[in-house]
Order: structure tokens, then sequence, then C-alpha cells
């Protein structure tokens, strides 16, 4: 089980990519996040720290 964020509700403030403790984390062409889930540990620390709840778990 990995987190995804949806790039839809995603405002691109960086809060996760900075957080995320693996580097999971990187920015798409259109500023979204996008989470590598062969690198992604499931913490959950992009869902804790993201303000508009794009972070998901699957
Ligand atoms: S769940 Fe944790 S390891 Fe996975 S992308 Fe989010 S902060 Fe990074
Ligand atoms: S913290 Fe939330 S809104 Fe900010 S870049 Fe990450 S997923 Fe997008």
């Amino acid at each position: 089980m990995a987190y995804k964020i949806d790039t839809d509700t995603c405002v691109g403030c960086g809060a996760c990519k900075d957080a995320c403790p693996v580097g999971a984390i990187s920015a798409n062409a259109d500023g979204k996040m996008v989470i590598d889930p062969n690198t992604c540990i499931s913490c959950g620390t992009c869902a804790a720290v993201c303000p508009v709840g794009a972070p998901v778990s699957e």
C-alpha cells in the first residue's frame, strides 16, 4: 500500500515534498506533486501536512 496524490486537489504548495522522509515526492510538469510508489513507505506524513487533503492511501 502506498500513498497517491490527487492532482486535481493538489495546489502545489510543496509541503508534502519537504516533509517526506524518503524523498518519494516530486513535482510533475504542471507543478502538482506525484509520489513514487516504489520509494513511498506509507508513513502518512504527506497526508498529515497537506492543507487540502490531496494525499490518500490506496
Ligand atoms: S506516505 Fe510518507 S513516504 Fe509516502 S510519500 Fe507520503 S510522506 Fe513520503
Ligand atoms: S501538501 Fe498537498 S497541496 Fe501541497 S503539494 Fe503536497 S499534495 Fe499538493
